[in-house]
């Protein structure tokens, strides 16, 4: 039964690829349901004493991706953010140099997913209120997608669907070096990765890439 948090020993014990490894393997333990029992009031109580997570996790809104369960952690173990379509702004580029420069986290990813609401709206051009500007910051990847796609370039086809999220993470991670210099730095000095995530909805499994 897990009744300890993460200790700051513990994490900065921890190398990037390290933490890789841990939601590897936390990933594929989800997918087969091997589940650590936890004891709730203890972990709390622990967990009071402060956080020291291993990796930050940029994930999208969507309810079928519990990202702690995804990769078989708890309290302590991540920093969770989540917007509509996983996109990076400067509140999470804050958020992600805070976690890493300050708090002493290994790992940033960014974690796409199938059947995503959010890209099949960018694909269809939905405008709707500040739904319009949000969806605006995943076009470049379908822009990017529609030049280089066969097949058919709707929300019916899966796979151009699928291409396209999977363009819009990369695009972000890019994104996070491009405009954060402190974590850019951070990762050429072997201190950080950046990685992509992509969650498929059927199997409930994560592929990790650059
Ligand atoms: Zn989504």
């Amino acid at each position: 039964m897990k009744t300890k948090v993460t200790t700051q020993a513990e994490q900065q014990a921890l190398t990037p690829d390290q933490v890789i490894e841990i939601l590897k393997q936390g990933n594929e333990e989800f997918v087969k349901g091997k589940l650590t029992v936890r004891n709730n009031p203890e972990l709390i109580r622990d967990a009071a004493n402060g956080q020291f997570p291993m990796a930050l996790i940029l994930s999208c809104l969507d309810s079928r991706v519990p990202v702690e369960d995804v990769f078989h952690r708890y309290l302590g173990d991540l920093f969770v953010g989540r917007v509509a379509g996983n996109i990076v702004n400067v509140d999470f580029l804050g958020s992600m140099e805070f976690a890493c420069a300050a708090s002493g986290t290994k790992l940033i990813m960014v974690l796409g997913h199938g059947d995503c609401g959010a890209v099949k709206h960018a694909i269809k051009g939905t405008e709707l209120g500040n739904v319009t500007e949000m969806l605006s910051k995943i076009q470049s990847a379908v822009k990017e997608i529609r030049a280089n796609f066969d097949g058919e370039q709707n929300t019916n086809n899966t796979k151009f669907v699928d291409a396209v999220a999977i363009k819009n993470v990369i695009l972000n991670v890019q994104k996070i070096r491009e405009q954060s210099p402190i974590l850019a730095e951070m990762e050429r000095e072997g201190k950080i990765k950046i990685i992509g995530g992509y969650y498929c909805m059927e199997t409930g499994r994560v592929d990790f890439f650059n």
